[in-house]
């Protein structure tokens, strides 16, 4: 496994395993299926009402603990001091563990739904200070945070945020925000790598892929990693959790890179910060 250097000094995994919707006796198998093969970044919240299964998949894996990068977020509608200190505690709990690795604000507070959104990340953000500060997160970030929700916090926080987990992918690449986390010392982080498999039949996607006797997945994954982004990819197929952290044989040329940089936006959630609960 790769790791890169995080803004306060953690390493964290290059490849990591996603578990939304990896629930029940599911998800423990899948969870100790991806650690079996090689995962060591495992990424849960406390939303996807899975951080047990997460817990009993981690202890049935036998890796130690210290060898495990475990990330999970406090849910949008849970903003606030108080609510943060008592979510924290329930997510820490469920998943049987000591501590957390990188602890993130899985949404930011918008004007829809706070009646101060820029107090409620404030606040939110100055109990996971404290956790951090307490030796109970190494790590904390946020996800899902456009330039103005980051700007924002950045005004008050004592930490700089060391990750920004946002919706990347071949088709939904979100540049700006991406280089506006750069120039910030934020590590950015993918979700959705694969759009859900939406992105899946796109023939520049399949050509190249066939080019490298890759799957199309593995392209997309090699295309996010070779951006210096972490990736979090989903399966509950065995063969899917192999092949999605096989992609240290083969790398992307240059122009590879730009064609897929190019490619048109397709595959987007429809999910934005600043509407949610909506779609658009
Ligand atoms: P992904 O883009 O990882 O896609 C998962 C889907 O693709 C599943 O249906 C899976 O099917 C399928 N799949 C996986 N591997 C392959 C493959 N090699 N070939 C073909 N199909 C494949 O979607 P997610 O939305 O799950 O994103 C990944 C992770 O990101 C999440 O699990 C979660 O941890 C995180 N996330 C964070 C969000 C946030 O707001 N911070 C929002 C959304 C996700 P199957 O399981 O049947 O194999």
């Amino acid at each position: 496994m790769k790791y890169l250097t995080l803004n306060d000094g953690h390493s964290i995994p290059l490849v990591g395993f996603g578990t939304y919707k990896c629930t029940a006796q599911e998800g423990i198998q899948s969870v100790t299926a991806a650690i079996e093969n090689g995962y060591r970044l495992i990424d849960t919240a406390a939303i996807y009402g899975n951080e047990d299964a997460v817990g009993k998949g981690i202890k049935a894996s036998n890796v130690p603990r210290e060898q495990l990068y475990i990330t999970t977020k406090l849910w949008r509608e849970n903003l606030g001091y108080a609510s943060t200190k008592k979510e924290f505690a329930r997510s820490l709990q469920k998943l049987n563990l000591e501590y957390i690795d990188l602890y993130l604000i899985h949404w930011p507070a918008n004007a829809k739904n706070y009646e101060n959104w820029q107090q409620a990340n404030t606040d939110t953000w100055r109990a996971m200070e404290e956790l951090q500060a307490e030796g109970k997160i190494k790590s904390i970030g946020v996800s899902n945070f456009f330039k103005q929700h980051l700007e924002a916090l950045l005004q008050t926080a004592n930490v700089v945020p060391a990750v920004n987990q946002i919706e990347f992918h071949p088709g939904y690449r979100q540049q700006e925000l991406v280089n506006f986390c750069n120039f910030k010392t934020i590590t950015v982080e993918a979700w959705s790598p694969l759009a859900r498999g939406k992105i899946l039949k796109n023939t520049i996607l399949k050509d190249i892929a066939k080019k490298h006797n890759t799957s199309v997945a593995q392209v997309c994954l090699r295309w996010v990693i070779q951006h210096k982004i972490i990736v979090i990819p989903k399966s509950n197929t065995t063969h899917r959790i192999k092949e999605n952290i096989d992609l240290f044989d083969f790398e992307l040329s240059t122009l590879e890179m730009t064609q897929i940089d190019t490619l048109p936006k397709m595959g987007f959630s429809g999910e934005l910060p600043d509407i949610w609960p909506d779609r658009i």
